[in-house]
């Protein structure tokens, strides 16, 4: 994504130039941490709308202490259903927990040309300006209708939006485009990456660390097992196959966790790995998935010469499908102009998952465009430049004009 900079976003950005801050400001301020309940700003939002004479439907999780919210504003002609364009972000942010800030997170903070707090760029700012148009949208009045589409606990696996998607689909939604306003530097990302993770569990047979050959080590089979993933990870490195659309161009192959074993006299029983396949179009993550478990099978024959009942298992705790929008449909092409980027340029294909995939596997044409970084995601002192808020707020003023009547 090497699309030059519209002139406007290097143009220095003072705070009272940003009409959205003080909604980006009181959206932060909700701790909507993904593990807590997202009711607060679920509420805010509704009343923000209610204001404005628009109706909000809540989907909640079974636990009733989390919920998507769905709202539409109306075209000019009564229509709400069919047509028109989603602008879908989600309300939880990840923990602060054991992270060095020097601000308060959850108290929005300018500093020079930044703003500082969590979730300012992953992912409150993009939804507090959508809301920040609404008075705008209604007085000029939508030829398609716009929908809202916030969701809870996207940052514990896309879970929230699921719900919220099946429920636009039964209730004869048909949107014609979405845009998740996921940071992209206010690029317009047209793909990104599926992910497949995996719990591989390798079960040995404990005995004393001395017996070595009357044991079998469930710590070093698991290591061997992930140095088989590394060797597959260096191969698709080196050789491909490459997209090199996407930041990171060639599909990875990722480690995360690795637990096993309780004393160092003692030869290891069990011990478990998480892992990842995160892949562009060109891969199957199935074959991926079949190199490795073929691997492991390899393994076994000399772990039941030792002791039956060993063996290695992997569970697919889940799946993230990948997307690909055409550069050439009418949203990619909308977020072209309102994002001031050139098409032939601008497109951009991502390696990190976001809710997109999900609308676009319902047939919704979805694009990914929202301020701020990946780079500055989930970090200690999130930041969003004031530039990128600037940006947000003249995309979608820009939208505007080419979606309302007057
Ligand atoms: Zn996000």
């Amino acid at each position: 994504m090497n699309a030059p900079l519209p002139a406007t976003a290097l143009q220095a950005v003072q705070a009272a130039d940003l009409a959205a801050l003080s909604l980006i400001e009181q959206s932060v301020a909700f701790a909507s941490v993904s593990r807590d309940s997202n009711l607060p700003i679920i509420e805010w939002i509704q009343d923000l709308l209610q204001a404005h004479g628009i109706e909000s439907h809540l989907s909640h999780d079974d636990s009733g202490k989390k919920a998507n919210l769905w709202a539409t504003l109306p075209a000019h002609d009564g229509e709400t259903k069919i047509g028109g364009i989603v602008l879908s972000g989600h309300t939880d942010v990840v923990p602060v927990d054991g992270q060095p800030w020097d601000t308060d997170p959850f108290k929005a903070q300018v500093i020079g040309d930044k703003l500082y707090g969590r979730g300012v760029t992953d992912m409150k700012s993009f939804g507090a300006t959508a809301l920040m148009m609404v008075p705008e949208l209604l007085k000029r009045k939508l030829k398609r209708p716009v929908h809202f589409a916030f969701s809870y606990d996207e940052e514990v696996g896309c879970i929230g939006v699921r719900r919220l998607i099946a429920d636009m689909v039964d209730k004869g939604y048909r949107p014609a485009g979405c845009i998740v306003g996921e940071p992209t530097g206010m690029q317009v990302v047209i793909a990104h990456k599926g992910k497949h993770a995996y719990k591989t569990s390798v079960r040995g047979f404990e005995a004393h660390s001395s017996l070595t050959p009357q044991g079998v080590n469930a710590v070093e089979i698991a290591c061997e097992f992930v140095t088989k993933l590394k060797s597959m990870h260096r191969k698709l490195e080196a050789e491909g196959p490459f997209d090199p659309l996407f930041d990171v161009p060639f599909t990875t192959i990722h480690t995360g966790v690795i637990a096993g074993g309780t004393a160092l006299n003692i030869i290891a029983r069990d011990c478990d790995v998480m892992w990842e396949i995160r892949h562009h179009h060109l891969n199957s993550p199935v074959l991926l998935f079949n190199e490795a478990k073929t691997f492991a099978d390899s393994l076994l024959p000399a772990m039941h010469a030792v002791a039956s009942g060993t063996g290695i298992t992997h569970t697919l705790n889940s799946v993230l499908p990948g997307f690909a929008t055409d550069a050439d449909s009418e949203i990619a092409q909308l977020c072209f102009r309102c994002a001031e980027v050139d098409s032939a340029l601008g497109a951009g294909k991502v390696s990190f998952g976001t809710e997109a995939a999900l609308f676009h596997q319902v047939g919704v044409p979805t694009i990914v465009c929202g301020p701020g970084h990946i780079a500055q995601a989930h970090q200690p002192n999130e930041w969003v430049s004031l530039a990128q808020l600037a940006w947000c707020e003249r995309f979608m003023r820009r939208m505007a004009d080419e979606i309302c009547v007057n």
